[in-house]
């Protein structure tokens, strides 16, 4: 009763990786609470998947195991979530900003009448103090996310309705394990209690996945390229560059706005969030909106003809120049030192 809840995504019978990131940072609140962290996970052939989430903490992992859960269809889904959290009555439910999470969170939210946070960027547990009726609420999850177009952070909370939930990206918060052995109790349910048979109506016929083209989320070097670096030809020497540091190419908005980019490469709120041990910024200003998607990165390296471009702030290096100088010295440096 009363504990933070995980809903665990699946790729066939693999956890997301998203998922193990929220149960990491749902462990932290737990902790903090002083309650339990639960796991569901629900999908077809799970014999033994609570190895995948135990080591991240996990206290009880609830298995829903029956062929109609995976591929992911809402009804079914939503009905176990529905179903069980009317049973527990959890204080927080934390699931991914994926395409499955922003379908299934504000359909549980709604039928719970709990509230929703997508695309928070931090998570904490705080208080809250309503002058107006005089009344203060403890160990409130603070929903932490950019808002009015990133201009301002804004920090929401549901002092009254339960569960507090919220969405994270993938790679906003980080996966660690806490311990291989960590022992939690395995509860599996009986699939047909929480889902009636009308909930499996639409059935999944074909399904095309698409490989990433990249790996720009894991790469340990990313060279960003910005407006600044004028044209796709312009990215084509980050892409060189790239090469020889082994490296992935990431992009300003603004660079892909301009099509010097494709959109799967885009850093930032609105686009990936990447923590490499290096970042190369070319050619980009340092808006919010970008450096919400790379500030915890290792060491980060501003290539820019404005010595006041606001990255330079937060990078460890600055390179004041012009891309178009900067990038082919870099480019010939590394190729002469890499034979
Ligand atoms: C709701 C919302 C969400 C957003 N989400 C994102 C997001 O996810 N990611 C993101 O990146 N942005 C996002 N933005 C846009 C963001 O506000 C900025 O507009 C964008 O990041 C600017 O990109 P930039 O730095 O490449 O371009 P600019 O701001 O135009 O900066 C170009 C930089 O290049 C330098 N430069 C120019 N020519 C050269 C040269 N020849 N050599 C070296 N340097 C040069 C300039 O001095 C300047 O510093 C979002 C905005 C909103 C409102």
């Amino acid at each position: 009763m009363n504990n933070v809840f995980v809903y665990c995504e699946l790729e066939g019978t693999t956890v997301a990786d998203v998922s193990l990131e929220l149960l990491t940072k749902g462990r932290k609140l737990a902790n903090e609470l002083g309650c339990q962290l639960e796991a569901i996970v629900a999908g077809s052939g799970l014999e033994g998947v609570e190895t995948q989430v135990l080591p991240y903490g996990v206290d009880k992992v609830h298995v829903f195991d029956a062929p109609g859960l995976f591929p992911y269809t809402t009804l079914p889904h939503a009905s176990i979530l529905i179903n069980l959290f009317k049973e527990e009555k959890p204080q927080i439910c934390l699931m991914g900003a994926t395409v499955i999470g922003r379908d299934l969170g504000p359909r549980v939210s709604s039928a719970l009448t709990s509230g929703l946070t997508a695309d928070c960027t931090s998570l904490e547990i705080g208080s809250h103090e309503d002058k107006k009726v005089g009344k203060t609420y403890e160990n409130l999850l603070y929903q932490i996310r950019p808002a009015f177009g990133g201009n301002i952070v804004a920090t929401i909370i549901n002092p009254e309705h339960r569960p507090q939930m919220a969405t994270v990206r993938e790679g906003v918060m980080k996966k660690e394990i806490l311990d291989a052995n960590y022992q939690g109790e395995v509860v599996r349910h009986d699939v047909a209690k929480y889902v009636p048979e009308t909930d499996y109506v639409v059935k999944v016929i074909d399904r095309h996945v698409e490989k990433a083209k990249h790996n720009l989320k894991g790469a340990p070097i990313v060279i960003a390229g910005g407006y600044g670096m004028g044209s796709k030809e312009g990215f084509d020497m980050l892409f060189e560059l790239a090469k020889e540091l082994h490296a992935e190419v990431g992009a300003s908005r603004a660079a892909v706005d301009a099509g010097f980019c494709e959109h799967d490469r885009q850093i930032g709120q609105t686009g990936v969030t990447v923590r490499p041990k290096l970042y190369i910024a070319c050619g980009i200003s340092g808006q919010i909106q970008h450096i919400a998607g790379m500030q915890d990165a290792g060491i980060i390296i501003s290539v820019n003809n404005d010595p006041n471009a606001p990255i330079n702030t937060i990078a460890d290096y600055v390179i004041n120049g012009t891309v178009e100088e900067v990038i082919p010295k870099m480019i010939k440096y590394y190729k002469k030192n890499s034979k």
